[in-house]
Formats: structure tokens, C-alpha cells, sequence
């Protein structure tokens, strides 16, 4: 098991080595900076969000925006600070104009994610909104139908407890989501309790949110659209 000064000096290893100059994809070419993630590199607790906003861009930090002031005041409703945790995205470059990550973007970045949490090693990760959830649950089923629902994973090497929540920015103009958000918040502090066992195999596969599409049929059949198949 490393000290905490080992895993710190890791991170820092492949932030300065790798991540800080990477050419992986072409968001390097647009970015201001790497947002590599910040926090406790020793936490239990991580939160995983979707790529950096233009704040984000500017400061090399980690929700540092609207969105991010939300998550400070969530965290201390269950009396944590952000720098008891580590917060990092799927992307660790903007996309111009905050348009949504690309899969070959995702493809690139996601070695970075995989190796951050296989250096922290978490025992329960919070993933905010859809890209991260479906990332990390490597399964299509979108948040509306998995937030507030935790469930042991394996991520990289090991296994975590993956805990999919509402993306803060959904949050901010809607107060319902906003609700939903806090409720499921303030579990946050019982699953860090938990112990982390691996998950049983085979993991049941839920049915996607997206409607069925019919192997075969042409994407303009109607059959497509009415889950006949
Ligand atoms: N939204 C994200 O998904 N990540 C950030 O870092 C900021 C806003």
C-alpha cells in the first residue's frame, strides 16, 4: 500500500511527464491548459466530471466555475472541503466553445482518468452527469435513470464504488435536478462506510436509455424508432 507521499509524488509524475504537454488529440492545439485534476491524491472520495469550461481553462483547476462553486457548497453540506477529495474530468482539455467531448477525444484522455485512479484508489467515485457515468460503466444507460444508485465496479485494476450523481451545471437553473442533487448528496457519507468488495460476475447489463435500434434496419426505417426488434 503506498504512503500518501508516494502517491502524491505519482501524480505529480504523470502530470508533469505526461499529461502537462500531451498532443494526444487535437484539443491541444485550442487549449489554454491541462486541467489535470486537483485534490488529495490519498482521498477516498472522487469526483469525476466532464471536461474543463473556459474558467476551468484559464485557471488549470478543476470546476472552478459556477458549476464548481455548487460542488464546494454540496461538499459542505456533508462537511467536506474540496481538498479533502480529488476532482478531476473525462477530458483534461476544453473543447472549443464547451461543445461535448468527441469519442475520439475520450478514447485519448481515458488512460489519464484510469491511471488517476488506479494511483488514488477511491473507495467510492461520484460521477457527475453522463460522460463520466457512461465512461466508467463502460454501458450506454444515461444518468436520468442511475443517479443516487451506487454500485461496485471494477475501474482499471480495481474495484470501486461507483456512485453516478446529476452534473452540478444541470443543477444550476433547475431546481428540481438541484433537489435531487442534495438528496443524493447526502448519501455520499454512509457509502464511504462501506467496504468495497469485488463485484459478483457477471455483472447484469440494465437496458439502455436510448431507444432500441434494430441490428440491420436502416437508421431512417421507422422500425427503428418503435423497439419492434
Ligand atoms: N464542468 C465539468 O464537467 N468539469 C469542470 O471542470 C467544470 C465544469
Amino acid at each position: 500500500m503506498p504512503t500518501p507521499q508516494e502517491r502524491r509524488e505519482a501524480l505529480k509524475r504523470l502530470y508533469l511527464d505526461e499529461a502537462r504537454d500531451c498532443l494526444r488529440c487535437p484539443l491541444s492545439e485550442t487549449r489554454t491548459q491541462v486541467v489535470f485534476g486537483a485534490g488529495d491524491a490519498d482521498a477516498d472520495l472522487m469526483f469525476v466530471g466532464e471536461a474543463p469550461g473556459r474558467s476551468e481553462d484559464e485557471a488549470g483547476l478543476p470546476f472552478v466555475g459556477q458549476a464548481g462553486k455548487l460542488l464546494d457548497r454540496l461538499l459542505a453540506d456533508i462537511g467536506l472541503e474540496r481538498r479533502q477529495v480529488f476532482i478531476a474530468n473525462v477530458l483534461k482539455c476544453r473543447p472549443p466553445n464547451n461543445r461535448d467531448p468527441m469519442p475520439g477525444e475520450i478514447e485519448a484522455c481515458q488512460d489519464y482518468l484510469r491511471r488517476q485512479v488506479d494511483l488514488i484508489e477511491p473507495r467510492v467515485i461520484c460521477t457527475l452527469g453522463n460522460f463520466s457515468t457512461k465512461l466508467l460503466r463502460a454501458d450506454t444507460t444515461g444518468i436520468t435513470r442511475l443517479h443516487g444508485r451506487p454500485e461496485v465496479r471494477t475501474v482499471g485494476t480495481r474495484a470501486v464504488r461507483l456512485y453516478p450523481l446529476y452534473h452540478p451545471a444541470a443543477a444550476l437553473y433547475t431546481p428540481s435536478t438541484l433537489e435531487t442533487l442534495r438528496e443524493d448528496f447526502a448519501r455520499i457519507p454512509s457509502l464511504l462506510e462501506q467496504p468495497v468488495e469485488q463485484p459478483p460476475e457477471p455483472v447484469e447489463r440494465p437496458e439502455p436509455e436510448e431507444e432500441p435500434v434494430a441490428i440491420g434496419a436502416a437508421p431512417d426505417d421507422p422500425s427503428c424508432q418503435l423497439g419492434l426488434f
